[in-house]
């Protein structure tokens, strides 16, 4: 296994439409195992395909959102898919793509999912809170939506300068590596 380099803001990867997941094969299962060590490694709640520039309908979401007792570090979701079926409630949000940019986003406060696990299985339930957030927030990444599109104008244009720099630097290249944000430590 190993940690993936992020894909952030400014990377057309981000903005494409994911492709469904045919069969589970080899290649899934050792994406997902790398998708599983990146997350941990960024410290992340849920990461999704196109993140890690893959543009598949795969996406895992932390394991302690799902239970207060987590066996795993990550739930692994293939083809995923929401009915929303709570409020609309608001609550600061971030993305690995979007390194140090926040803003509170709207969404609804209850989901019912649908997916499929890495054996095959059907995966159901009811999630509340921030699991629902967190679904939906890695879902639209399988539309190419990302959370600042959910935002008004008037707070976009805050975070405007941001990104703008942060497009900037996707477009060189730049991939957000592990190693880059560790401190060294002599
Ligand atoms: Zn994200």
């Amino acid at each position: 296994m190993s940690v993936l380099p992020i894909v952030c803001y400014g990377n057309k990867t981000l903005r494409e439409a994911c492709e469904p997941i045919d069969e589970i094969t080899d290649e899934i299962r050792a994406l997902a195992a790398d998708m599983s060590e990146t997350m941990a490694a960024f410290e992340g709640l849920g990461l999704a395909a196109p993140q890690v520039g893959k543009n598949l309908r795969l996406v895992l979401v932390n394991a302690r959102l799902f239970s207060e007792n987590p066996t795993g570090a990550a739930v692994v979701l293939i083809n995923p898919e929401l009915t929303l079926t709570g409020k609309r409630f608001v609550d600061r949000e971030g993305c690995l793509s979007l390194p140090e940019i926040f803003a509170r986003v709207p969404r609804s406060d209850a989901v019912t999912l649908r997916a499929r696990g890495l054996d095959g299985e059907a995966v159901e339930g009811e999630f509340h809170g921030l699991a629902a957030r967190a679904l939906q927030h890695e879902l639209d990444h399988l539309d190419g939506v990302l959370f600042i599109d959910r935002v008004s104008k008037a707070v976009r244009a805050l975070l405007g300068k941001r990104l703008r720099a942060l497009e900037e630097l996707s477009k060189t290249g730049w991939l957000r590596k592990l190693e880059d944000e560790v401190e060294e430590t002599g």
